[in-house]
């Protein structure tokens, strides 16, 4: 803990307003949804996507009394009992108190850079390292400007070690980064074309990520990247590969069969074949870069033979599955600690499809007296229906948790347990560390599936979110479309992510998909784009508000109000512009505005109409048009009416292209998904769609694959069988060589036709196992291309029976 007093000396400040210097601060809050323990919080008004300075009456409300902020026109009268610190740049102040806490550690710090596998090898590290040390790691992918710095807040005294990962995006931010990492033993895992935007070119983003390197005593890498002469010539090089140089040298690698794989290795004067139970390219060199750590730091070559052959493969990340009996699952077995329990449950209050909630949480490793009383007061601030604890080392924390507890000594009691005890319209969040193997009670309570999948990647949701937030002045609003199922991604779950991420509005097209969304916890007004006459009830009973695009709809719609006696309904008007497919066109609004003076039923909430052509350079002239249209219209309207309402005619390219089509609010939604038509921006896939190899087969030139023998084998080839058809939504156009998969990161063709729940790729050429993931659209762009259509289709088409998995990491 620390005083404000003592915070005043650390961080540079221009101005105070202090009311009590003695105030304890032991939580460092940024976003205001998230403070559970207001009056030990520190709040940084960050100038994020959102400025921060506006949530500072909200996180006052919940407890907070010390702020450090940028901006002096804050009303300090009004916050008479709370503690102001005024800076320059609020995150370089956080970041400033991390770096001097990071300097009370004494123990080595292990920073970790590189394209790819940095979380991987963070997480492997930990594992490798815990028989016998006590393990600090930054929590999940906490690599960025802010997540270094809130992870170093959490370091303290009683680790032998710390891992902290570092990730960049923009030139300048790694040596930020090192100022307050300084790690002693640098890690750099390797190079790859991740991320390449923001950088002049791949060596100007190497360079820029060894500067995380510039002070460390060693730095562990692998030589064949050639990066030895570029680290500064006092630092130890502690290196793996087939070089002269190379600290530990690997002599031969070989396939054991069983997914193995054996490393035959020297080290000084010791020779040792380790197994590693893994097969491709990328996990043997994450492995290989966990055991030159691990002899760099004094383990004999014999335990880390030892502790390498039980690595296992992680899926490290939090999944939102759908359980039996309407529940959703939150799956976060893989590992438990503080920090990750903390974000799992923050996920937990995030997603408010059902009320009730509950907990199951085993036993983490390593506490201790000052970990096991933070982990009382974090339990303490919990608001669960039901907690159910495993292993015997955290059942004191019945006493600090509200609502029902369950207590059971091993797993293996919990599952023999779970058919009598009763879940269901409930979310569930299972926590466990590995040891625990809780995902087995995961398995139980999720609803069953065949094997394909699509993973709807969250985090990459909130990230396209506010990629185009940040194109918007602040006063513009946002509305996100969750039609058609939010373009196949599912409903409720991603709804529940952009109501916590405060847009303001949701769209869908029919008014039961609303209802739906309604019954999930969903309190965001909701426009519906066809609503149906038959629907008007569900629309008044569920506060949906309707898209009125004809005389025709806008009567049935006055008379059903006016015989069930409501009045200020809200409606949305939708004007055509141009586009020619729903809407009042121009020369109604004349009309329309006589109706809608003459009655009361109704409201207008909204004009809008849509673009045509938004994205297309081609049709710039007829977008102007259609702008103008709009602006003359709604004027027109705004003037008969004589009240306000809100301007809208953007659509996800007309935000990308057109800033004069802003208006009062934007409507966003392929570009949400991932999908940037412009190729302008740099957004994160959304959805995955992944399935696996059922068999794999050898066959002589020759001989025909599928129905109709369509595919005729040219060479004597290997087809491997998987698990997805035209009735998954893998379109049949894709049969006979024009659909790409992906497998370990190597692309491979379609062979003869596409069946109904399955196809056949040639994988003749690369390395492939039966079981092994497949990805169905590596560059869903390019797909779309190859088969004559646009993403739009590819991805509403992904059939209902792929189970849908959310991760958040
Ligand atoms: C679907 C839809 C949008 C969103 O379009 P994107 O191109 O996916 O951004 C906007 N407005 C209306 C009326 C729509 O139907």
């Amino acid at each position: 803990m620390y005083t404000v007093a003592a915070i005043l000396s650390i961080i540079q400040h221009d101005d105070r307003r202090i009311y009590d210097e003695e105030q304890e601060i032991s939580e460092l809050a940024y976003d205001s949804r998230k403070i559970r323990k207001g009056a030990n919080s520190l709040f940084f008004a960050l100038k994020n996507v959102r400025d921060g300075h506006l949530f500072i009456a909200d996180a006052y409300r919940k407890g907070v009394r010390s702020f450090v902020v940028s901006r002096k026109d804050i009303d300090f009268a009004s916050y008479g009992d709370a503690n102001f610190i005024v800076v320059r740049d609020t995150l370089s102040a956080l970041q400033e108190l991390a770096g001097f806490h990071r300097l009370q550690f004494t123990k080595p710090i292990i920073g970790i850079t590189g394209s790819n596998g940095k979380t991987i090898v963070k997480e492997w590290l930990t594992q490798l390292l815990q028989p016998d040390k006590k393990v600090y790691q930054s929590p999940k992918s906490y690599n960025s400007q802010l997540g270094v710095a809130l992870s170093l807040w959490n370091l303290s005294a009683e680790y032998d070690y710390a891992i902290i990962e570092a990730g960049i995006s923009r030139p300048g931010e790694m040596s930020v980064l090192e100022n307050m990492i300084k790690p002693d033993i640098g890690i750099f895992t390797n190079i790859g074309l991740a991320h390449a935007n923001g950088f002049a070119s791949k060596d100007v983003k190497l360079k820029e990520k060894l500067c995380l390197f510039s002070n460390c005593d060693t730095v562990v890498f692998a030589s064949q990247y050639g990066i030895r002469s570029l680290l500064p010539a006092p630092t130890r090089k502690f290196s793996y590969g087939q070089e002269e140089s190379d600290s530990v040298h690997i002599l031969q690698t070989y396939e054991k069969g069983h997914g193995k794989t054996a490393i035959q290795i020297a080290f000084g004067e010791e020779v040792a074949t380790l197994t590693v139970p893994f097969q491709d390219k990328a996990s043997l060199e994450n492995a290989l870069i966990c055991v030159t750590t691990l002899l760099l730091l004094g383990y004999p070559l014999k335990t880390v033979g030892h502790r390498l052959s039980a690595l296992r493969p992680l899926d490290m990340r939090l999944q939102l599955k759908k359980g039996k009996n309407n529940s959703s699952i939150i799956d976060d077995t893989y590992s438990n600690d503080l920090a990750s329990l903390q974000i799992a449950l923050e996920f937990l209050y995030q997603q408010r499809q059902y009320k009730q909630k509950t907990l199951i949480l085993s036993d983490m490793e390593g506490l201790n007296e000052h970990l096991r009383s933070k982990l009382a007061s974090l339990m303490e601030l919990q608001q669960l229906d039901r907690t159910i604890l495993v292993g015997k080392g955290i059942f004191f924390l019945e006493a600090h948790i509200k609502g029902e507890v369950l207590l059971f000594e091993t797993t293996e009691q919990l599952l023999g347990a779970l058919k009598d005890m009763s879940f269901g319209n409930e979310t569930i969040l299972i926590k466990g560390s590995r040891a625990y193997h809780l995902e087995d009670v995961s398995n139980l309570l999720s609803a069953k599936s065949h094997e394909t999948v699509l993973e709807i990647n969250l985090k990459a949701l909130e990230h396209n979110l506010q990629t185009y937030r940040s194109m918007l002045p602040p006063d513009v609003r946002m509305m996100a479309m969750v039609k058609a199922f939010s373009y196949g991604s599912g409903s409720y779950e991603v709804a529940n992510l952009l109501q916590f991420n405060k847009v303001d509005y949701l769209t869908v097209a029919f008014a039961d998909e609303g209802a739906e969304l309604r019954q999930h916890g969903i309190e965001l007004p909701i426009m519906v784009l066809s609503p149906d006459e038959r629907a008007f009830e569900t629309l008044v009973s569920y506060q949906l508000e309707p898209e009125v695009y004809s005389f025709r709809v806008l009567y049935a719609l006055l008379h059903f109000l006016t015989a069930r006696g409501i009045e200020d309904f809200p409606i949305h008007i939708k004007i055509d512009t141009g586009m020619h497919r729903l809407g009042f066109l121009p020369e109604e609004l004349t009309k329309l505005s006589e109706v809608l003076q003459h009655s009361r039923q109704a409201r207008v909430r909204s004009v809008l109409s849509h673009l045509a052509a938004a994205g297309s350079a081609t049709h710039k002239a007829f977008t102007e048009e259609q702008i103008r249209l709009f602006v003359d219209s709604t004027a027109f309207l705004r003037e008969r009416l004589g009240y306000d309402f809100i301007r809208h005619i953007a659509n996800t390219s007309g935000i990308a292209g057109w800033p004069s089509a802003y208006m009062d609010m934007v409507r966003l939604g392929i570009g949400l998904y991932g999908i940037d038509m412009s190729g302008q921006l740099s957004l994160e896939a959304v959805g995955q769609l992944k399935t696996t190899i059922t068999q794999i087969k050898e066959l002589p030139a020759g001989a025909t694959v599928g129905y109709d023998r369509k595919g005729v084998l040219q060479r004597d080839s290997r087809i491997a069988t998987i698990k997805i058809g035209y009735a998954d939504g893998y379109d049949r156009r894709f049969g006979n060589g024009v659909g790409e998969m992906s497998i370990n990161g190597q692309t491979v063709k379609t062979v003869g036709s596409i069946c109904m729940d399955m196809c056949m790729l040639d994988v003749t050429d690369i390395f492939a196992h039966e079981e092994d993931e497949v990805i169905v659209f590596p560059d869903l762009l390019k797909a779309a291309e190859t088969i004559g259509t646009i993403p739009y289709e590819l991805l509403v088409n992904i059939s209902s029976r792929v189970k849908r998995v959310y991760f958040y990491d």
